[in-house]
């Protein structure tokens, strides 16, 4: 074989053999020891109102809430998720940073490609998820339908010490914006930021119909499966006790108790801050979102 074949024959060995290790599933393995791993912290249910849609005989109302989730850990959340062609599904990985750089725990779930009226692009499936549930039962009365969650470094950490926040903002893309045709998305966030969504943006709301008068359980949840590897699981949940009450058709709700680490809000001596007075509690009866305000989307929620 001439030297020119032979050399660009090896060439082309050695870059299978390379595509075939990059490509090649490193097994459901733990992130090897000393490992700087994210911490997400979901933060409480936030900027809650009912709103109204529907006229007449039949207006339907829904608890709107917007959530937070923000990395407190030693290092940063980040899905890099691949496939190898369009026609296969965009799948993650969880790179987390060691001392001789980054190790990939695969299986951190599934993105998809989401088409909204106003913004088309990849979000992470299941990343947060929102329930309400009765007092005291265990069973959700009412799930979240969200499309999933375009992570990124949106705001922040202000409200308590993160010791490695990063310097600045890391995780700033659009996730692919009008983009279905990537082979690879990337998307996290940072240590000492956060990622947040705005009320009724994307589904950021639960439908109060059916519910009866009573006591009620607002759970937000992230990492619920626990795909992502953590340092901390004990902070994933957070919840509010809240009392719905009916007349003439129109609900009217109040805050009880804000529990930050806990999805059982309505453990006696829990609950944290409840408002000192019950109008401070209220939560507000917003007007009707019209077709443009629901059709804003996650621009809204995107603080940075
Ligand atoms: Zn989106």
């Amino acid at each position: 074989m001439p030297s020119a074949l032979l050399r660009r024959a090896v060439a082309l060995c050695f870059s299978v053999v390379v595509a075939v290790a990059v490509l090649a599933p490193a097994g459901r393995a733990d992130p090897p020891a000393g490992a700087r791993l994210p911490d997400l912290d979901q933060e409480l249910p936030s900027q809650l109102d009912v709103s109204v849609s529907g006229a007449g005989a039949h207006p339907s109302y829904r608890l709107g809430f917007g959530s937070g989730v923000r990395n407190v850990g030693t290092g940063p959340l980040i899905i890099d998720a691949h496939r190898a062609s369009t026609s296969a599904p965009m799948v993650g990985d969880q790179l987390v940073e060691t001392d001789g750089g980054e190790a990939t725990v695969p299986g951190a779930g599934t993105m998809r490609y989401v088409r909204s009226p106003d913004h088309q692009h990849w979000h992470l499936l299941g990343f947060d998820r929102y329930e309400l549930r009765r007092a005291g039962g265990s069973r959700a009365l009412v799930r979240d339908r969200k499309t999933g969650f375009c992570l990124g470094d949106r705001y922040r950490v202000t409200t308590r010490s993160v010791p490695q926040t990063a310097p600045q903002a890391t995780y700033t893309s659009r996730c692919g914006l009008t983009h279905p045709e990537l082979l690879r998305v990337r998307e996290g966030i940072s240590v000492g930021y956060g990622d947040f969504y705005a009320a009724h943006i994307e589904y950021q709301d639960l439908p109060l119909t059916g519910l009866g008068d009573g006591r009620y359980v607002l759970v937000h949840r992230t990492n619920a499966d626990r795909r992502l590897r953590e340092s901390d699981y004990g902070n994933d949940a957070a919840s509010i006790l809240l009392d719905l009450r009916w007349h003439n058709g129109v609900p009217a709700m109040k805050v009880l108790a804000n529990c930050p680490d806990s999805a059982r809000c309505e453990r006696p001596g829990l609950g944290l801050g409840a408002a000192p007075h019950a109008s401070a509690a209220r939560v507000p009866l917003a007007r009707a979102l019209t077709v443009a305000e629901r059709s804003m989307l996650c621009r809204l929620s995107w603080r940075s």
